[in-house]
């Protein structure tokens, strides 16, 4: 798969996510229906990293869970269109929603002992993400697994390959995480604020280590978070939702530099 890039290092080429004036609903307690997301545009090209911040309330989560046809309970997308290399996936059908569940589109959750198997190894793990994405015979894959865990900075990957999730630290738990969600190769990944149960400096090497891994391994990364402090550090484009509608979506420089919403100003008191 080819990055190209500008000179500014700005990811060029057609787009692999678009998403195009998505509004979804959840039924209101009183009847009726509540919108939750209002007419959400954005765009996203491979190895590009888009951090996504605003209020609690202000429908990240929903956009990401749209995207990934995971809504919760009443939720359903009321109008708009979610294209994956151009296929639409709100019109799609089941078949390409598992696709895109199964490898395109990797998940990271804020609480990773909810999505790791208590009971198995790291390496066992690992390796069923791998050899459920046909990655070669079982050398291959420990191969593999271990340079995973060093690509998201675990020491000594070879032998952590191992241990069980609770020998990780909460910190080391994530990158774990992380490295499940690129073991399956996708174009995308998808982090629905990964740190917050963690301290700040731990979240600041998680959501850098998102930026860089993006990078590096030209998957397109989307970072839901709070920690404005980061977005200013390491991602290149922030997009700023406030009441369900995206406000701001630009380089993160001029975003924060020259904010073209109120609401945005109040954000940048927090900016360490
Ligand atoms: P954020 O992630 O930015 O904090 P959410 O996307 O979780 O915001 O929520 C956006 C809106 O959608 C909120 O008003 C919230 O109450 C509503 N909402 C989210 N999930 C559900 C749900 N499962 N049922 C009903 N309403 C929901
Ligand atoms: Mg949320």
């Amino acid at each position: 798969m080819t990055t190209t890039q500008t000179t500014d290092g700005q990811p060029t080429g057609p787009p692999l996510l678009e998403v195009r004036d998505l509004s979804v609903e959840f039924a209101a307690p009183g009847g009726g229906a509540l919108r939750a997301v209002r007419e959400v545009s954005f765009t996203l090209r491979r190895g590009e990293t888009l951090a996504v911040v605003g209020e609690s309330g202000s429908g990240k989560s929903t956009t990401a869970l749209a995207v990934l046809g995971m809504l919760p309970g009443t939720g359903r997308i009321a109008s708009g269109q979610v294209l994956l290399d151009g296929e639409d996936l709100v019109t799609a059908g089941p078949a390409a929603l598992r696709a895109v569940r199964g490898g395109r589109i990797g998940m990271v959750f804020q609480d990773p002992m909810t999505a790791l198997n208590p009971v198995l190894t790291v390496g066992r793990q690992l390796d069923e993400v791998l050899r459920a994405h046909g990655a070669g015979g079982r050398r291959a894959r420990t191969e593999r697994a271990a340079k995973l865990l060093d690509l998201v900075g675990v020491p000594d990957p070879r032998r952590r390959l191992a241990d069980h999730p609770h020998q990780f630290s909460g910190g080391q738990r994530q990158r774990v995480l992380i490295a499940m969600a690129l073991a399956g190769g996708p174009d995308l990944l998808l982090a629905d604020e990964p740190t917050t149960a963690l301290d700040a400096t731990v979240q600041d090497r998680i959501l850098t280590l998102l930026a860089d891994v993006g990078r590096e391994t030209g998957t397109a990364v989307v970072v839901i978070t709070h920690n404005m402090g980061v977005v200013a550090r390491s991602c290149e484009r922030v997009l700023v939702m406030y009441g369900g509608s995206v406000v701001e979506d630009g380089p993160t420089a001029r975003v924060l530099t020259r904010p073209s919403h109120p609401y945005t100003a109040g954000l940048l008191a927090a900016v360490p």
